[in-house]
């Protein structure tokens, strides 16, 4: 058996299509989707992320900016720089990129934004809010993962999704947004973790496997059951002496055996990021249009 590939790039590069048409239709009413990203030092792969997230938002007309801010940096730097955010008109969305040095502490800088402009879905209410069922905004990768399954006709409903990783940016808000009591969502959720036992046995009851590890190879076929869904959230750089760069990125997954027993399967790359990312854009759009009710 060889699995379909369900391609995130080629749904996202459609999804573009459609955020550029409604961010056109609002700029016709006189609005621009602003969001405004903040970053804390030079982490290397911070910056990358929110170059390619500024990119993304040009590339649809919407406006973004990019502060950044010194390493050493007080918290009342940056409660003043997210107060000024939350309370300009003209900014409706707000992106702390983490990690943060560590002299700042995550909860309470994330507790600093307007939840209202929160379009990553990190502030503790929006957290809440998605584990009572009530989201306001779901965080990108949850909800392009969703968004990934729904286009590709894989039911989450009634399913057991196994979710490997417990991480606040993917495995718990996945495992908050796909339990949520509602058609379309209402699946059964297993979280596993690096003190879980027995994961294989785990793994090998879902109909849907999720992968959120960060660790090239981890998932064997020996782990998924025949005819399972698996979605490789994993983004791992190895080292491969043929690409250019010395390097490669992988994800979690063994693809080439595990898509020999999987009945669908997301590659890396080309999978879940590309969905993220233009999930980060609708979120955006979204919280303009709430924002400026239109
Ligand atoms: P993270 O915060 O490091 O969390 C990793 C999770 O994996 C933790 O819950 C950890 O368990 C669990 N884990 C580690 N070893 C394990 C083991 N042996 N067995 C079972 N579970 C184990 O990572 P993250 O931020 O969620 O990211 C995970 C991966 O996804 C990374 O490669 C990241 O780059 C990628 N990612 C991709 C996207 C995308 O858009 N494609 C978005 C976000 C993240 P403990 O909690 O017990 O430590």
């Amino acid at each position: 058996m060889s699995a379909r590939l369900l391609e995130g790039k080629h749904l996202a590069a459609a999804l573009r299509k459609g955020v550029k048409a409604e961010v056109e239709d609002l700029g016709r009413l006189g609005i621009v989707p602003t969001l405004s990203m903040i970053r804390v030092g030079q982490d290397d792969a911070s910056v990358i992320y929110m170059n390619a997230k500024a990119k993304a938002s040009e590339e649809v007309g919407i406006r973004s900016t990019i502060t950044e801010l010194p390493a050493d940096s007080s918290e009342e730097r940056v409660r003043s720089l997210l107060e000024d955010i939350g309370r300009d008109d003209s900014i409706h969305g707000v992106i702390v990129q983490l990690p943060l040095p560590a002299h700042l502490d995550p909860l309470k800088i994330l507790s600093l934004m307007n939840p209202e402009k929160d379009v990553d879905g990190f502030h503790p209410i929006n957290v809440g809010r998605l584990s009572m069922g009530e989201p306001l905004f779901v965080p990108a990768t949850p909800l392009g993962i969703k968004e990934l399954l729904d286009r590709s006709d894989v039911r989450v409903e009634g399913a057991h999704v196994v979710i490997l990783g417990r991480s606040n940016i993917v495995g718990r808000p996945l495992a908050n947004y796909l339990s949520i009591k509602r058609p379309g969502l209402n699946a059964t959720v297993t979280v596993c973790h690096s003190s879980s036992t027995n994961l294989e046995k785990i793994t090998r009851s879902g109909d849907i496997l999720v992968s959120a590890v960060g660790r090239a190879e981890f998932v064997s076929s020996s782990m998924v059951s025949s005819g399972a869904v698996v979605v490789d959230v994993g983004m791992n750089r190895i080292v491969d002496s043929y690409s250019p760069t010395g390097k490669r990125l992988v994800g979690d997954v063994r693809f080439d055996e595990v898509k020999e027993v999987a009945s669908a399967i997301t590659p890396v790359p080309g999978g879940v990021g590309p969905m993220t990312v233009v999930m980060l854009l609708m979120n955006t759009v979204r919280a303009c249009r709430m924002q400026t009710r239109s």
